[in-house]
């Protein structure tokens, strides 16, 4: 049978009927209804955010949070990584914000907090780092810029639901953090995202400009967009979230068992463990020396899908050497990664033998 990057976890069917049942009776589809009301505040909790505002995707999220801010179309500039999914960068673009890109760490593939200074000019408004595959930014260092510049930080945390350092949530670091509940990532609304913030004056704002900017009735005071998540969606989250540890636990397991079989293998680059920091085994990620390994990425890939086992190069291209971002910044390391990575089959339903088998194809 194949095997795929991933696969959606879902809820019990009957858990999902028992609470889209009150839909039928009360006819409240959506714009931020009962379900949507006991969700946000479950994540809230669930991920020790202050303020959370949830949005129909996590792209729409990050978007709307520059406008709230009262960046978008200031003609400034914002750094961030060209280590990441599209959706990053073509929110800043979007918001009429020109990308400035940071190359990353070789060894975790966050943005290089060394690196950002010299990137920062007259213009220069915000940061935009990404947590990558759930791997955590230098928090600490990308703060200590930010608030000796007075720049904004907002980070892609779109893999690192859950995700904790020292005991804190990741999504209380920055002015604001994206989540993604897409289908595909650790949690999922089917389609969903989520902005989370500590500052009181942004909350009116991300509320408002997911629904067109209306403040009340007769009060429209800002340009919005319509990005809300339905109680449809959030149904599907609040079931998602009763067995969220569980998945975690089962990503780890999977996560483990792929570290046994890998351990010491010449050319293989295993993700970082990270001291203080809570794990969420978004992604499994290996960085494939061709010379030491004795095959490239590419080869691996497709031996892998001869196999009928599906990884993903991701992220390839970088950001910054796709065909509408071409050739901006110089920025070798990403190259060179993303060159060199694959991203392998990780789940919760992925078993310890299918990680067996993963495995063997991959060292035979
Ligand atoms: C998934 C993802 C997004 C976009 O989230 P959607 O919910 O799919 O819109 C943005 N950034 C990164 C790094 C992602 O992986």
């Amino acid at each position: 049978m194949s095997i795929f990057v991933t696969r959606s976890s879902m809820p019990d069917y009957e858990d999902y009927i028992k609470e889209v049942k009150p839909i039928f009776e009360s006819h409240h589809l959506t714009n931020m209804g009962p379900i949507y009301k006991k969700l946000q505040h479950q994540l809230m909790a669930y991920l020790g955010v202050p303020q959370l505002s949830m949005f129909v995707n996590g792209h729409l999220a990050l978007e709307t949070v520059f406008q709230a801010m009262g960046l978008k179309n200031c003609g400034g500039e914002v750094i961030t990584t060209p280590f990441t999914f599209v959706s990053t960068v073509h929110a800043i673009v979007r918001n009429g914000l020109k990308p400035v890109f940071c190359d990353i760490k070789p060894d975790d593939y966050t943005i290089d907090p060394e690196k950002i200074e010299a990137l920062i000019t007259d213009k220069t408004v915000a940061i935009v780092p990404v947590h990558v595959y759930g791997t955590i930014c230098d928090v600490e260092a990308i703060e200590a810029i930010a608030r000796k510049h007075n720049l904004k930080v907002v980070y892609d945390a779109a893999h690192a639901f859950g995700v904790k350092y020292k005991g804190i949530g990741i999504g209380n670091f920055g002015d604001a953090a994206m989540f993604s509940f897409h289908a595909t990532k650790v949690f999922n609304t089917i389609e969903g995202g989520a902005v989370s913030f500590s500052d009181e004056s942004l909350r009116r704002s991300m509320h408002s400009l997911k629904n067109f900017g209306i403040k009340d009735e007769e009060c429209i005071d800002e340009i919005g967009g319509n990005a809300k998540m339905d109680e449809f969606r959030a149904a599907m989250g609040i079931c998602n979230l009763r067995n969220i540890d569980a998945c975690i636990a089962a990503r780890r397991a999977a996560a483990e068992r792929y570290n046994e079989r890998f351990a010491g293998v010449k050319g293989l680059q295993l993700m970082k463990t990270q001291q203080d920091v809570l794990p969420n085994y978004a992604y499994y990620a290996v960085v494939i020396d061709p010379e030491q390994f004795g095959e490239t990425r590419d080869d691996v890939y497709e031996r892998l899908k001869a196999h009928d086992i599906y990884a993903r190069k991701y992220f390839y291209p970088a950001v910054n050497e796709m065909d509408c971002y071409e050739n901006t910044g110089e920025t070798p390391i990403a190259a060179k990664i993303s060159r060199r990575v694959l991203t392998l089959p990780m789940y919760a339903d992925l078993t310890v033998k299918e990680v067996d088998q993963i495995s063997d194809v991959i060292l035979k």
